[in-house]
């Protein structure tokens, strides 16, 4: 039997050389299985018939049985087109079509009943359907049921390549007996336990369902199959012990470690926070390199965490470093650190690419002799010439600003073995989803706020409300709070908001004479920045006007409030990490976005999310079905191919936390994937994978 995979389109009854080509250049299907996995993306029911007189013409798409009155050929040149009159004697509505002119003519005539399908619209006040699609009315001609709707583009569509057309070669297809006797991907036991539909039936019955039930089988058995070979191979290739890299062994909690927690740590550590900190206790003493995502919503008390962990690195004789996206952040870092590590004896540095020479020399020099235990810093971490004693682990904050290669770089920054790894987000999403998404990283999860947090109250405003907006951010001035105002900055533009900010800074002192008003955006020299940044965390200004430079980790507890300006030009992930530098401190704080008044749908449903919840999994969540998985920030740098034919990371977590549960369970009993079906699979696996190379090279 030919193998689906490898026998070309071409030669299916019906494609031909020249289709073939369209087909692999429009929608990238060159084989028998490219096309068998070409799902419909949505369905129509076919066994409904409309009345004309019922139609408003805002349809998506109606079926008409009846005949046509009259054909006008109409227009010259370019501009001819057709236009009939159909009638299904409860109204009349017009047909049109722009090309094949002649050749529709010459196909259809008054006296037949046709059944005609499209989509309605109104145009100069009366209703007309464009280009439908027609069948002979007679029962055998017409479509029945269920029928799928398939991806076309523009080309396709002009070369009169329609879905029906992709429908009639699938439905050749599934005929052909290579297909009718496709192979079952999944063992039987599976396949039972999750009572799923076979694979040859799910395939016929998502493009031909014969009712609402099968397809919906037919659509949970795909994204299973999908899911299930997805998790196996993250378990199995990816994470699986055979791939796992040697790490360093942390195999005690030492003197710095128990010095800091019995004498320095001011405050007691959440119960998620002990309990991340066992987990990779646990891992960096398994003799595995840990390669661990710490989530934890902003505010969660990451940096403690990281700290505490880098104490445990350096309780076994290791130095550890933490790396931040931004100057900013680094320096905030330092701050932090350096106080809690002096205390116990332990040596901090800084490095960015602002460092002197001279300190720089230092650092190098202090890091080779292994006299500075945790050095922490930005990019210039990684640059070949800053080469440590004995890294034992690397700590990465936000981590959404850097991809997978920049992790890799870090790892060869012990030439022994790899450093562990620590990678800190403050996007959150769903375990099952992380550990998906993030196919090489195991996940811990702070999933509880320090003690006496108020949630930030948060309300969407719009232009008219801004006197009031400012007399409100007043108010909370004169009671010693401090305020940002932010505006959004994007590339394009920059010119464009750079001066929108500094309208805003010169319009903030103007309202605000007797208050000092701060301002930092990207394109400042790094000193200016930071003075200014300094001047607002030190009190001495009381607004920071500024760009979203601020997004991360900046830490003022005094500032009650955050102004965000064009609101809607933010993604929610990035408000949400804007609210987190307010609702530091022990007062009531507040979140103003400032929003046009016409705004579309899903933004307006984005700003209202933000004014219903403070919770970062939530926003995360909508923020995912708002924008889709592949497009949150730092899934695509996540070293994951997200070419899932059916399922949706997005909108499928059951099936997603169903498919892991059984890739588990399969293992346990396989765990070499050697028996006949693990082999199999295992083949399977890397026909799906290896298109997707390097996925798992890092791990
Ligand atoms: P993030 O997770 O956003 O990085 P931080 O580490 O900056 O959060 O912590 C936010 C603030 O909460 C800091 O001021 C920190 O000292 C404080 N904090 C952290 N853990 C606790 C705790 N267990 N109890 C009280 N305050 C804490
Ligand atoms: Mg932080």
């Amino acid at each position: 039997m030919p193998d689906l995979r490898h026998t070309d389109i071409q030669y299916l009854h019906g494609v031909g050389p020249k289709r073939a080509e369209l087909l692999r250049k429009e929608l990238g299907l060159s084989t028998y299985y490219d096309l068998l996995y070409y799902f419909p993306f949505r369905y129509i029911d076919r066994s409904v018939i409309n009345h004309v007189n019922e139609l408003r013409g805002d349809e998506a798409a109606v079926q008409l049985r009846g005949r046509f009155l009259t054909f006008n050929s109409v227009g010259e040149g370019r501009k001819r087109r057709l236009q009939a009159l159909f009638s299904d004697g409860t109204g009349t509505i017009e047909v049109v079509w722009f090309n094949r002119v002649a050749s529709i003519q010459k196909t259809y005539n008054t006296n037949t009943q046709y059944v005609l399908f499209g989509k309605p619209s109104m145009f100069n006040n009366h209703l007309n359907i464009v280009h439908p699609e027609i069948d002979l009315a007679q029962a055998e001609h017409v479509a029945q049921g269920l029928q799928g709707v398939y991806n076309l583009t523009e080309v396709l569509r002009n070369r009169s390549f329609t879905s029906r057309a992709i429908h009639k070669l699938v439905l050749t297809l599934l005929d052909t007996p290579a297909v009718r006797h496709i192979d079952e991907t999944l063992p039987p036991e599976l396949v039972h336990r999750y009572h799923l539909m076979p694979l040859a039936e799910a395939l016929r019955n998502i493009h031909v369902p014969s009712d609402h039930q099968s397809l919906q089988r037919a659509q949970l058995r795909l994204k299973f199959e999908e899911l299930f070979f997805l998790e196996l191979n993250i378990l199995h290739y990816i994470k699986g012990s055979s791939r796992r890299l040697v790490g360093h062994v942390f195999s005690r909690v030492g003197a710095y470690f128990h010095d800091f927690y019995n004498n320095i740590l001011q405050f007691p550590l959440t119960g998620a926070q002990k309990r991340v900190i066992r987990e990779m206790r646990q891992d960096m003493g398994s003799g595995k390199q840990m390669n661990r995502l710490l989530q934890g919503d902003v505010g969660s008390g990451k940096t403690i965490v990281a700290f505490m962990t880098a104490l445990i690195a350096l309780d076994n004789g290791y130095q550890a470093c933490i790396m931040a996206p931004t100057e900013i952040l680094a320096g905030q870092h330092l701050e932090t650190i350096r106080p809690l590590a002096e205390a116990i004896g332990v040596k901090v540095a800084l490095l960015t690419g602002s460092t002197r020479k001279r300190e720089r020399t230092a650092i190098h020099e202090a890091l080779q002799n292994g006299e500075l235990q945790i050095l922490i810093g930005t990019h210039a971490l990684i640059e070949d010439t800053v080469q440590f004693r004995n890294l034992g682990l690397a700590i990465i904050d936000e981590q959404h600003r850097f991809g997978v290669a920049q992790r890799a770089r870090l790892w060869s920054k012990n030439r022994t073995a790899p450093p562990h790894v620590l990678v800190m987000t403050a996007t959150p999403i769903p375990r099952t989803l992380a550990m998906t998404v993030y196919g090489d990283l195991d996940v811990s999860i702070i999933d509880e706020l320090p003690p006496g947090r108020k949630p930030v109250t948060t309300v969407l405003r719009h232009e008219p409300d801004r006197f009031k907006m400012y007399q409100f951010v007043g108010a909370q001035l004169k009671q010693g709070r401090q305020a940002y105002i932010v505006y959004p900055l994007i590339e394009e533009n920059e010119k464009l908001d750079l001066h929108a900010l500094e309208l805003g800074y010169e319009q903030v002192m103007e309202v605000f004479p007797h208050y000092n008003v701060a301002m930092v955006h990207g394109r400042m020299k790094p000193a200016e920045k930071d003075h200014q940044m300094m001047l607002f965390a030190s009190g001495k200004a009381h607004i920071l006007v500024a760009t979203t430079v601020i997004e991360v980790g900046v830490n003022v507890p005094n500032a009650s409030v955050m102004v965000i300006e064009d609101a809607e030009r933010f993604g929610l992930s990035q408000l949400h990490q804007l609210r987190g530098r307010v609702g530091r401190g022990a007062d009531q704080s507040y979140c103003i976005l400032m929003a046009r008044n016409d705004l579309g749908r899903d933004t307006r449903h984005r700003l209202q999310v933000m004014t219903q919840t403070n919770d970062g999994f939530v926003v995360a969540e909508e923020d995912m079905k708002l924008r889709g998985p592949g497009d949150m920030e730092g899934t695509q740098q996540s070293g994951i191919a997200f070419n899932l034919h059916i399922a949706n990371l997005a909108q499928d977590g059951q099936i997603i936390q169903m498919a892991r549960n059984a890739a588990e369970d399969y293992l346990r009993d396989d765990p070499k994937m050697e028996t006949p079906w693990g082999r199999k699979m295992a083949a399977h696996i890397r026909e799906i994978f290896d298109k997707q190379a390097n996925w798992g090279l890092i791990s």
